[in-house]
């Protein structure tokens, strides 16, 4: 009630004041933390969702040179970062992710890895800062945080200004125990989060301080790469971005077939076992340099093995003035089921870059690669590491999950380490929308409602507005606010909407804060200003409150007036059997948008002069804690 209150005094004050209330629109339905208050005082972001007439981002572009070794698992590098401090602030100290500095001895994990991986973690060997060497004995200067590696600077970094870091490191693949990447066997790998990155410094807490122990994904800056990799001559690399001399390293054949390839709408096995028994796969004995090439993305990784087959084909996008996709399934041998895989990921791009959300896929190529486990995934730009599950709907739905997180979080630039909500949804709600019309018998729509049903209104299910740095190690926790919850909350979104608006909502978000760094509000906002409507009845009960599935019927008046009563708070659809006495039914349905009003109690009229028999509430495509309430027998 005294929140009520408030709310309206203060909507009252604006109007009084005359000052401009429709740049502020519904500022008081929702909680805005202080820190992201400051961010429309200093005006980086607009209260309307938009980025900000200050709004600014900073930028590393990297061109690394690195020695990978799978039979040791040992990696040394030495990159070289051009570091764009496009803030307005000066920086009086750099702040670099050593991820893999998980493994280091004395660190936080979320789970015990065991005595035998834990190592020395990331070991540097120089460092320069604009020519200065950083002195790594000075512990005034150097400091390990975590995962963290914070240098305070002399001569500290300019505002609008170009530097240029030079790093060399000395890595141990995890190849005891394997978190999101590592050593699967003795002939498959996938590196990922390998490299001395700079930490994102943004508008909002500046330097990204959250440290990596396991559970909470990743948070990036963009840039371009230039990567060179040597390996031995018995490995074949896939990474993110294009490959710049294929033409040196493969023999005349994978070659020729990759090129087909590129020019191919069908699957062309570019690596076949028959090139491996014939030697005919690489064509240096010495070993081999990769060069590989990436722009405006947010990370690199790479994938790397032995014996492993590669099918390939070109996807072209009918909607897109960019370049066309190189599609690519890379697995071992064992793996039978991944010759699917190539045209499972082209379904996928094609239905995204076209359906939903609509936009083309931002990268020219996408490669699936195998690391040989049966479950689990993880994504990076352009790359995605996954198993193989033996059910093809579940691996579908992996391959698709996977790629999905091109999209959000690689191409739209959020923050997983707070929201992963914003990137996790999407990429568990998309899949279902192709899953359900290609595997009949999955149910995979009704699978998250189940699967969000067992867990919703518990202790466990905190609003998804709860930081994921907070969750931490919480596992069931962060699954519920970052996976079923937000997909469950964008299916019911776009059921209050209507597909047109719903889609021109997204697109509109999209195309506005591509390759920036969008925080929730931005997401809200803008879904509401296309909408020309404010939906914290819907945003706030799903994303910000404790609220919780659960429909019921009340009762039935005199007059036959059905009472569906919302005991949880969240908005969901309507529908409602009805039969007659006279032996007729009728059903009626409402969209999630029949709560718009905040209404706690649905009524439904029926004919006055029949006798209702019985009323059915709702059905398996809508999640509801308990289900007792949802059938009512009048006369038997
Ligand atoms: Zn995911």
């Amino acid at each position: 009630m005294l929140l009520m209150f408030k709310s309206k005094m203060f909507f009252l004050i604006l109007l009084l004041q005359g000052l401009t209330v429709a740049v502020i629109p519904q500022s008081h339905n929702y909680f805005i933390p202080r820190n992201i208050q400051k961010t429309y005082h200093k005006q980086t972001r607009q209260p309307i969702g938009l980025p900000g007439v200050n709004y600014w981002q900073n930028r590393a572009d990297y061109q690394i040179e690195a020695e990978i070794d799978l039979e040791t698992s040992l990696l040394s590098g030495e990159e070289s970062i051009n570091y764009l401090n496009q803030s307005p602030d000066t920086l009086d100290r750099l702040v670099f992710n050593l991820y893999q500095d998980i493994f280091r001895k004395g660190n936080s994990r979320d789970w015990d890895l065991g005595k035998e991986a834990v190592n020395d973690g990331t070991e540097i060997q120089s460092l320069t800062i604009n020519g200065i060497e950083v002195d790594f004995d000075n512990r005034k200067q150097v400091s390990r945080q975590g995962t963290k590696l914070v240098v305070s600077l002399d001569h500290p970094i300019k505002p609008k200004s170009a530097n240029e870091i030079k790093v060399s490191w000395k890595l141990q693949i995890p190849d005891k125990r394997t978190v999101r990447m590592g050593k699967y066997s003795d002939s498959i790998m996938f590196v990922a989060y390998w490299y001395p990155q700079i930490a994102v410094y943004d508008d909002i807490d500046g330097w990204d301080m959250i440290s990596y122990h396991g559970s909470v994904e990743f948070y990036n800056e963009f840039g371009n790469f230039d990567v060179t990799l040597h390996t031995s001559s018995d490995v074949v690399v896939w990474a993110t971005g294009m490959l710049q001399n294929g033409a040196d390293i493969y023999d005349i054949g994978v070659w020729t077939r990759y090129q087909a390839a590129q020019n191919s709408d069908t699957i062309v096995p570019v690596i076949r076992a028959v090139d491996y028994r014939n030697k005919q796969v690489l064509r240096n004995a010495a070993g081999n340099t990769w060069h590989f090439k990436a722009e405006m993305v947010p990370d690199f990784t790479f994938g790397l093995g032995k014996g492993m087959l590669w099918d390939a084909s070109t996807l072209k996008l009918s909607n897109s003035l960019k370049k066309d996709v190189l599609i690519s399934a890379v697995y071992p041998q064992s793996a039978v089921s991944y010759n699917k895989v190539a045209a499972y990921s082209r379904t996928s791009i094609q239905f995204m870059s076209d359906v939903m959300p609509g936009i083309p896929f931002p990268y020219p190529s996408m490669t699936t690669f195998c690391n040989g486990r049966n479950s689990g995934g993880m994504e990076s730009p352009m790359m995605a590491n996954n198993g193989a599950p033996d059910d093809e709907a579940n691996l579908f739905g992996l391959t698709f999950h996977e790629i999905a997180h091109t999209y959000m979080p690689f191409m739209m630039g959020t923050n997983e380490k707070k929201y992963a909500w914003m990137d996790e949804g999407w990429a568990t709600w998309w899949p279902g929308l192709l899953v359900d019309s290609i595997f009949q018998q999955h149910h995979y729509q009704e699978r998250t409602v189940r699967n969000f049903e067992s867990s919703a209104g518990n202790e466990t299910d905190v609003p998804p507005m709860i930081l994921n740095q907070l969750l931490g190690s919480n596992y069931s926790s962060l699954r519920l606010a970052s996976y079923v919850r937000p997909a469950m909350a964008y299916h019911f979104l776009y059921d209050a909407l209507g597909n047109d608006l719903f889609t021109r909502a997204l697109r509109y978000y999209m195309n506005v804060w591509q390759t920036k760094h969008p925080m929730p509000m931005d997401f809200i906002r803008i879904f509401e200003m296309v909408a020309d409507s404010d939906l914290s009845w819907f945003f706030n009960p799903w994303l910000f409150e404790q609220a919780y599935p659960d429909l019921g019927i009340k009762k039935v008046t005199a007059d036959n007036t059905i009472v569906v009563e919302n005991k949880g708070g969240l908005p969901l659809p309507v529908s409602l059997s009805v039969a007659y006495t006279d032996g007729t039914q009728e059903l009626f349905t409402y969209s999630t948008a029949v709560w718009k009003n905040d209404d706690k109690a649905l009524l439904i009229e029926t004919p006055s002069e029949k006798h209702i028999r019985e009323i059915t509430l709702g059905d398996k495509k809508v999640p509801d804690v308990n289900r007792k309430d949802n059938y009512l027998l009048l006369i038997d």
